[in-house]
């Protein structure tokens, strides 16, 4: 019998869909700095953005306090403003999006293309216009966008690769491949400063619009001035206090150094899902394209509603009644209530995503699961699935 109707759980402890990996020479890194002379703004934000640079093979990396911090400054580097469009997918994290609106410019939802719930370059086609500025585009779960067909229409792309620290786009590594990217590393992501993001590119000039953002528009921080022994500074342009500490950046420099090992167990458990899952009528993994490694920060099925006598809702309930984490990435941005009631967005704005969106759940995926708890989840699946198919 089901758990949700009484019956015994497949697990006893609740296994969540995603959380950070730390050991004891992250917590070591943590220690070191916070007996240094330097909590902020000190050499270790230094290092974590040449270790980023070399990571992603990108020229610049500018590290914030937050992937929407990122997400802020990107947009700002890129003079975003009132008057201007940005092409933008609705599934995706909210802040995606609210970052065009608190520069005062206009989303536009573009769909999304059903196999990988990536923003789909035929539909953006459509939307461009002569406001048009930028495309927003999210490596949605881990896998790149279709980087060939959207720098085809020759615009800037911000390209948030919140979910794909790792991945690469036809051997081109993701921080690399456009004009900006960003990362998150928020404890689910694929690593982790607790709170923390960073700014890819390769153009100087954005790179310094982005760092002068980051820290209120100073033209000098904390240590430039010490080293150059002067208490001045110039303001040209506002922005904020975005700024990672050295304590983050030291986990982060930490993280770092085992992302290619994080990847490799997130990569397999990806494999263990797609042969387990070929087993189980009704369960469909989103596509993992040529041409694209993906990073797997997240691991979506599809659960098409004709296959089932209840919807995805029920599915989730069940699913965390038997102790498996399942979540939803995403509810259609274009139909949260802050944007049609701002910019008119509806229901039949971006059919495919608002399809998709009512099937998918996020299965528990990160690195310390082990074979119990993979299985555990399989075993639940196909409990679940069995007794609601039709
Ligand atoms: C996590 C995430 C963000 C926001 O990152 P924070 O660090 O939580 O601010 C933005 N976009 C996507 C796609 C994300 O997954």
């Amino acid at each position: 019998m089901l758990a949700i109707e009484g019956g015994e759980p497949v697990r006893s402890s609740f296994l969540p869909y995603g959380k950070q990996c730390i050991d004891n020479s992250d917590i070591a890194a943590v220690a070191e700095v916070l007996q240094s002379d330097w909590l902020t703004t000190g050499p270790k934000v230094e290092e974590f953005e040449r270790a980023l640079t070399e990571t992603c093979n990108a020229t610049y990396a500018v590290a914030v306090n937050s992937g929407t911090a990122a997400l802020h400054a990107a947009a700002y580097a890129l003079g975003i403003g009132p008057g201007d469009e940005v092409i933008v997918p609705p599934i995706t994290f909210v802040s995606s999006v609210s970052i065009i609106v608190h520069l005062g410019a206009t989303p536009v939802f573009a769909d999304v293309c059903p196999e990988t719930l990536c923003i789909d370059p035929a539909s953006v086609e459509k939307l461009l216009t002569k406001r048009t500025k930028a495309i927003v585009c999210v490596d949605f779960a881990g896998q790149p966008c279709n980087y060939d067909e959207l720098r085809s229409f020759g615009l800037p792309i911000i390209q948030d690769g919140c979910h794909a620290l790792g991945a690469s786009y036809k051997g081109q590594a993701v921080g690399s491949l456009n004009e900006l990217c960003t990362f998150s590393f928020h404890p689910v992501k694929n690593i982790t400063t607790a709170e923390g993001g960073a700014i890819l590119t390769s153009d100087e000039n954005l790179a310094r619009r982005a760092r002068s953002f980051r820290n209120h528009g100073l033209s000098l921080d904390q240590r430039q001035r010490r080293e150059k022994n002067t208490w001045a500074y110039e303001v040209h342009e506002l922005g904020f206090n975005y700024r990672l500490s050295d304590i983050q950046s030291a986990l982060g420099i930490s993280q770092l150094g085992k992302l290619e090992e994080f990847l490799k167990k997130r990569r397999a458990l990806a494999a263990y899902y797609d042969r387990a899952l070929a087993g189980i009528d009704g369960v469909e993994p989103l596509s993992s394209l040529d041409g694209r490694e993906h990073a797997y920060h997240l691991y979506v099925a599809r659960f098409p509603r004709q296959k089932y006598s209840v919807d995805r809702d029920q599915l989730f309930r069940a699913l965390r009644a038997e102790g498996i984490g399942v979540m939803v990435h995403y509810f259609p941005i274009h139909l949260q209530p802050f944007f049609e009631e701002k910019f008119g967005t509806k229901g039949g704005d971006c059919p495919v995503a608002e399809l998709r969106s009512a099937e998918i759940l996020t299965l528990p995926l990160f690195v310390q699961m082990n074979e119990k708890d993979v299985s555990d989840v399989v075993e639940a699946l196909t409990k679940v699935c069995e007794f609601y198919r039709v």
